[in-house]
């Protein structure tokens, strides 16, 4: 699933592609990917111009001249394209927006969890629909004091903390996975008995594990693929995530699962 680097990644990509680029035509090709397409298909999108493009969680936000913005989640296999108009659509790309300059957006999603749709600006300077998220990994706005105060009275393990979108949105199990390698803390471990200064070294390696994945434009897992069809290379430089043992004391992993997701983890350098 892509997460918040991949998400970044893409959104800079489309800003490059899209910006002042005017739509010609919309098409959709089946009813909804996660949400009904058919209001994409009502919302006179012809004639209206793209005026860049910014992400928000992990969605890519494709913002118009009327003030309204084109979202884009790619759930699990979503994939954003821009390139010639006139190339035979693919079995899976299920929305087509052909622009003016001969070229065309292009939503291919085969498992069709992702989503596409235009919203109305919120109150926020976000779109309407993106209004309950919680605060950017990336922003100010998280940091050691607000995870320590989400922290307590929570029974639940830290890893589940880190993904909850209504705390801090956008790192996803990957990076969850890598931070709490990077802050010797075990995944399993209950967020209530996590420390000041632990949620401290937590907020530090998110920000500094996030940074570096979108500079190396994301990590490639399973059918994600970017605007251009490259792959990130983050991958190469994950420590624990999906890896046989440490790379600091080379002890074998340990896996858990929590809250359905597998989380690997060093069972000699995380507390
Ligand atoms: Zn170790």
């Amino acid at each position: 699933m892509p997460e918040l680097p991949e998400a970044e990644t893409v959104a800079r990509a489309l800003d490059r592609a899209l910006k002042g680029k005017t739509i010609a035509r919309v098409e959709v090709f089946l009813p909804k990917l996660r949400t009904s397409l058919a209001p994409l298909m009502k919302a006179g999108l012809e004639g209206r111009t793209f005026v860049g493009c910014r992400r928000r969680a992990r969605y890519a936000v494709a913002d118009l001249d009327d003030g309204r913005a084109l979202v884009l989640h790619f759930g699990m296999t979503g994939v954003a394209r821009v390139d010639a108009a006139d190339r035979p659509r693919r079995k899976h790309e299920h929305v087509v927006i052909t622009l003016t300059n001969g070229q065309a957006f292009r939503f291919e999603d085969p498992r069709r969890f992702g989503l596409v749709e235009v919203q109305p600006p919120g109150s926020d300077g976000w779109p309407a629909g993106l209004a309950d998220l919680g605060v950017e990994p990336l922003s100010r706005a998280f940091d050691a004091d607000l995870l320590f105060r989400a922290s307590r009275d929570r029974k639940k393990s830290v890893k589940e903390l880190l993904m909850d979108n209504a705390v801090v949105t956008g790192i996803g199990n990957i990076y969850a996975a890598e931070t709490l390698f990077a802050s010797g803390i075990r995944p399993q471990r209950r967020a209530c008995r996590l420390t000041r200064a632990e949620c401290a070294t937590l907020v530090h390696h998110a920000k500094r594990i996030l940074r570096l994945a979108i500079r190396w434009g994301g990590t490639t897992v399973s059918d994600f693929h970017h605007v251009d069809g490259s792959e990130g290379k983050f991958a190469q430089k994950l420590k624990i995530y999906g890896q046989k043992a440490c790379p600091v004391c080379g002890t074998p992993t340990a896996r858990v699962v929590l809250g359905g997701r597998t989380s690997w983890f060093c069972p000699k350098c995380q507390h």
